[in-house]
């Protein structure tokens, strides 16, 4: 936060204040336009990156189901080979023998078929008969399990260097067959799914026996997630295939996506970069125009006069910016104030509008209290600059007697209530009356009124405009009318345009009339002539007084 000296004046303060927040300013705008232009970058970047991971897992599925599926076609045929011996699987070795040879002759990827009697090798396709203890087949504690199985062994009697599928198939009495499948038939179908999904390792589990790897399976220096977990149920065993991702292979992949799409969301970067660089410079120079305007005196005041209802005359006036552009013509304020508060032009061109109006007051002759309305902007409103300027306002025109009211909307009020009302209580003290403007059309909690000082209360058009010709009653404006009252505020109807409309609001007891049916806003000089022939005369109909 920049630090003020002390002893600089009031105005300096409010300089160096204005300074700060100019640097403040432009490191927003620097900031803004850095990130429109690296926001599609980034969310480009993160995008990709979880489109690759969605990839990467979407191909470890697809590799992964191809896998189980073919595991599950090898694991049934084994099954069905040696479902086929069951009925014979009491018969003795001797005459068994010659089938258990067929069989694994005959049937794809069977290395042995083999009958098992309790814990022994009753009969085997490649040994024959012998009685060998059936733990050969390594599971879990050596002992085989009864009934339908399926495992996984590192290695078999027969072949002690390579694991196997075992299929076992329950016969009578204690008596199994089991099917041996050659792991080499699994580790190729990994190897075929591996162009498919580009694993580090593959881990495949079927029933309770050990795990066949294929792949990395060392300690990889990145931690290899699962990609893809396959599980299905067959005869009572759960087949699970892992498949671990290979992080190279990811960032490969989002690589790829980078390049293909990068180049478009960089120049869609540039071009936003552009754009918002555009609107700030047309911002700038929006500015830079209004402020051009206030320094080649391009903005004057006209005054809308109010008709007090009780005394029959002129009580006042509403100030009321023009801006008349050179070429183009007046520009109304509807147009140029909401983009000089966007702007942050509002202050300084309301400090301008204070000065055009000390001026233009010098040249009239109204009576003691006459009412002079400003409006001010929210931002002001909240600001430190709001005291010091309405009072060097107030200053120079003292001994003028004029009755300064300050008109402000409900936005205003629910904009910063502390320091607005820090600041009108301030005002108020010394002699400065508040109007709230526009009332009823800017949803204002109704409980901020009771909380909020204000004397006047400015009724807007959209309300008069209700009364109808038959001066049938108005419910909404009627209680904003009795509203009013309740709270001892002044009333002024803003837009009263028709005779209905005066008397009807007079009949409700509005205190003050601004609007066409009295005197549309005038230029200082037409205003002062206006005033000292039609508006200093006391006359019951505001009609009468219009023709300025
Ligand atoms: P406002 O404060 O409600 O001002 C009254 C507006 O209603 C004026 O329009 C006035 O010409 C218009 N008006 C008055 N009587 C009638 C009527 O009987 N019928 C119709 N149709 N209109 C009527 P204007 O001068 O164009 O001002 C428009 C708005 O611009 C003002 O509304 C006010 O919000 C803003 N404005 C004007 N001057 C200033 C200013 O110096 N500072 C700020 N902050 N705002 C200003
Ligand atoms: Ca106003
Ligand atoms: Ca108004």
């Amino acid at each position: 936060m920049p630090e003020f000296d002390s002893r600089a004046s009031p105005r300096q303060q409010a300089g160096a204040r204005s300074d700060a927040r100019r640097a403040w300013a432009r490191a927003a705008q620097v900031g803004v336009m850095a990130l429109a232009a690296a926001l599609p970058v980034l969310l480009c970047a993160a995008f990709m990156r979880y489109e690759a991971a969605r990839l990467v897992r979407s191909e470890a599925e697809l590799a992964s189901n191809f896998v189980v599926n073919q595991v599950v076609a090898i694991t049934e045929r084994a099954r069905n080979a040696a479902r086929a011996l069951v009925p014979r699987a009491a018969e003795p070795c001797k005459t068994l023998a010659a089938a258990l040879t067929l069989g694994t002759a005959t049937e794809p990827y069977i290395r042995t078929l083999n009958i098992v009697d309790g814990d022994r090798l009753a009969c085997s396709s490649a040994l024959g008969q012998q009685s060998l203890a059936a733990h050969g087949f390594v599971i879990g504690n050596g002992r085989l399990p009864r009934g339908d199985w399926l495992a996984i062994v590192p290695h078999t009697p027969m072949v002690t260097d390579r694991p196997a599928l075992l299929v076992s198939v329950r016969a009578p009495g204690a008596r199994a067959v089991i099917a041996v499948v050659d792991s080499q038939y699994l580790i190729d179908l990994l190897h075929a799914a591996a162009p498919l999904s580009a694993y580090r390792l593959a881990e495949l589990r079927v029933g309770t026996g050990a795990t066949l790897r294929e792949g990395n399976a060392g300690t990889p220096a990145e931690p290899s997630p699962v990609v893809a977990d396959t599980r299905t149920l067959l005869a009572g065993s759960v087949i699970d295939l892992r498949l671990y991702g290979e992080p190279a292979h990811l960032n490969d992949l989002w690589g790829s996506l980078l390049l293909r799409y990068m180049p478009w969301v960089v120049a869609f970067s540039a071009f936003l970069a552009w754009l918002v660089h555009r609107v700030q410079r047309s911002r700038q120079s929006r500015r830079e125009q209004l402020l051009r305007a206030i320094r080649a005196g391009e903005f004057h005041v006209e005054y809308q006069p109010l008709y007090g209802v009780e005394s029959g005359r002129c009580e006042g006036a509403e100030a009321l910016l023009r801006w008349v552009r050179p070429g183009i013509g007046t520009v109304r304020p509807d147009e140029f104030i909401p983009g000089a508060e966007e702007d942050g032009v509002i202050v300084p061109l309301t400090q301008h509008l204070l000065k055009l109006i000390a001026r233009d007051i010098m040249l009239w002759g109204t009576r003691p209290g006459f009412h002079l309305g400003i409006n001010f902007a929210p931002e002001h409103l909240s600001s430190a600059d709001l005291l010091l300027d309405v009072r060097r306002f107030m200053g120079v025109i003292a001994g003028r007697q004029i009755q300064t009211v300050l008109e402000i909307t409900e936005r205003s009020i629910m904009r910063n209530t502390d320091q607005a009302r820090r600041n009108l209580d301030a005002l108020r003290a010394e002699g400065v009356q508040v109007a709230i403007d526009d009332f009823g059309t800017g949803f204002c909690a109704l409980s901020y009124l009771e909380k909020f000082p204000f004397d006047i209360l400015k009724i807007d058009r959209g309300f008069v405009l209700t009364i109808d010709a038959e001066g049938r009653s108005a419910v909404v404006l009627d209680a904003i009318i009795g509203l009013a009252h309740s709270l001892g505020a002044s009333i002024v109807a803003e837009g009263v345009a028709s005779q209905a409309q005066f008397e009807y609001l007079r009949s409700r007891g509005a205190h003050y009339i601004q609007g066409f049916l009295y005197a549309k806003p005038m230029p200082a000089d037409v205003f002062s002539r206006w005033y000292s022939r039609a508006g200093s005369a006391v006359c019951a109909n505001p009609a009468v007084t219009a023709g300025h």
